[in-house]
């Protein structure tokens, strides 16, 4: 049976994997849709490559260069952002497997679900803003999820031994990041380029200083509660430097499974599109004896306030954790820019929590709403800090 698939987010480090995965897995894995945000150069090379029915990009500015550089292919262009929500209600597609940064690609995620489309989710912010909603729809509509994200497909394939109801935790692991000796002290004199350099995975920046706050597995533990509909007092986080194991999942009988591999995303984007078979691919085999030590430990709540801070969203539920991912994109991108330190991405999140006044049972147009005000108080309260470091020298 030949599976027809839509990439959201091709040009990017999950979108170029996936396509080299699919690669490997031969004609009967075909590319119908590709999506890029302004990306047109990659997006055009990758169209005569696969051979898509569509590209979009959902930056519209670029529609033009694009159709120049596909001029002579037999594919339909697509722009602007709602392009995603076409390609993911395409009749021709089985398989939508999102990998957009942000929470750009929400209601694109949304809107497979509802047409019951397999969802591969890569990019961990639907699940974090909309978990509940995206769960119900997905559910109702006879979709099926599953999980990129290389713990939750880990916990994912441990829980093919168990029932559900069978499930004592769940444990993800983490790498800690490259800070994970450092005191609170050393957390703030953190530098742009210390934040960048990630000591296991190789990925794009966001997600890299996502990694450095731990911000990252603050969204994983929001992603598990719903995406498999998991208590948070059954989710634990243990710091796993060597990201060999990449999470488990302990039954009443006192069993605990893990999912071992080599820290390479083609394992689990790979799974999931070819889930239930497994099939030989590209990622490289595990040889323990080489590792030879695998250790585990507690984390530091206090000096990674921003699990604390998951732990908190993901027992509030409702908007809360639409406002925690907005206020965290926008300190990453004046972090990324230069204009706060480190050390202010959990700050602001923290203040616009604070601020925030908790809405639940709500609808994607509530969670936008929310992500929205996220967003311009982390800003406000940006100009506020640069102001007070202006004043205080
Ligand atoms: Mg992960």
């Amino acid at each position: 049976m030949v599976r027809h698939i839509a990439i959201l987010g091709s040009t990017g480090s999950i979108g170029r994997n996936a396509l080299r995965v699919i690669d490997a897995l031969g004609p009967q894995y075909q590319i119908v849709a590709l999506s890029a945000h302004s990306n047109a150069e990659l997006l055009a090379a990758q169209a005569r490559r696969y051979k898509p029915e569509f590209v979009a990009v959902t930056n519209a500015d670029y529609a033009e260069q694009l159709a120049e550089l596909v001029s002579d292919l037999d594919v339909e262009i697509l722009a602007g952002p709602d392009a995603l929500i076409e390609i993911a209600q395409l009749q021709e597609v089985d398989i939508v497997l999102t990998a957009v940064v942000g929470a750009a690609g929400l209601p694109a995620v949304l809107a497979a679900a509802r047409c019951g489309k397999q969802l591969a989710i890569a990019n961990k912010e639907p699940f974090v803003i909309a978990g509940e909603l995206l769960r119900k729809e997905a559910k109702e509509n006879g979709g099926t999820i599953l999980p990129v994200d290389s713990e939750h497909s880990a916990i994912f394939q441990a829980m093919q031994s168990g029932r559900r109801e069978e499930v004592n935790k769940i444990i993800l692991t983490a790498s800690g990041g490259p800070f994970r000796r450092a005191s609170a002290e050393d957390i703030r004199n953190v530098t742009l380029e210390q934040a960048l350099s990630h000591p296991v995975w190789d990925m794009g920046p966001k997600i890299t200083v996502d990694s450095a706050t731990m911000m990252n597995k603050a969204f994983e533990i929001i992603e598990a509660r719903w995406l498999f509909d998991m208590p948070v007092e059954k989710i634990q986080v243990l710091i796993h430097p060597e990201s060999i194991v990449h999470s488990l999942v302990e039954f009443v009988d006192g069993s605990v499974i893990a999912q071992l591999g080599t820290p390479d995303m083609c394992l689990p984007i790979q799974y999931a599109l070819t889930y239930p078979a497994r099939v030989a691919g590209i990622a490289k085999h595990l040889r323990l004896e080489e590792i030879r030590k695998l250790t585990f430990e507690r984390p530091d709540l206090e000096t990674f306030r921003a699990l604390s801070l998951g732990y908190e969203v993901a027992r509030t539920g409702g908007t809360a954790a639409a406002v925690f991912n907005a206020a965290n994109e926008a300190a990453v991108q004046e972090f990324l820019a230069g204009r706060i330190k480190f050390v202010n991405i959990v700050e602001l999140v923290e203040h616009c929590l604070s601020k925030h006044d908790v809405k639940t049972n709500v609808s994607l147009e509530e969670l936008l709403e929310a992500d929205a005000w996220a967003r311009r108080e982390a800003r406000a309260g940006v100009k506020c800090k640069v102001k007070n470091a202006k004043g205080n020298s």
